[in-house]
């Protein structure tokens, strides 16, 4: 099954909503800039967190590099507090 979730999170006020499906997330999206014309961010997870870190340490998913990070709709969690 596909784990895609979509986190939409607005920068002008505090809504923040996380979708289930691309599409659904879209629409909440488009309809809130259309609404209140503020700027709406979202950020798509394949994956928990959680489980792409296993994967990405046990090197099992074949893909080392999965993420792009060339798109703007990738980015790597800021969890790293590693300085
Ligand atoms: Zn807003």
């Amino acid at each position: 099954m596909d784990e895609t979730r979509v986190t939409v999170r607005c920068r002008d006020c505090p809504l923040a909503a996380t979708h289930d499906a691309l599409r659904d997330a879209r629409v909440a999206l488009n309809d809130h800039e259309s609404t209140t014309g503020h700027a709406v961010d979202w950020t798509i997870e394949s994956l928990d967190s959680g489980v792409s870190q296993a994967g990405a340490d046990a090197g099992v998913c074949g893909r080392p590099e999965r993420a792009n990070e060339d798109s703007p709709l990738v980015r790597p969690p800021a969890s790293e507090t590693d300085s």
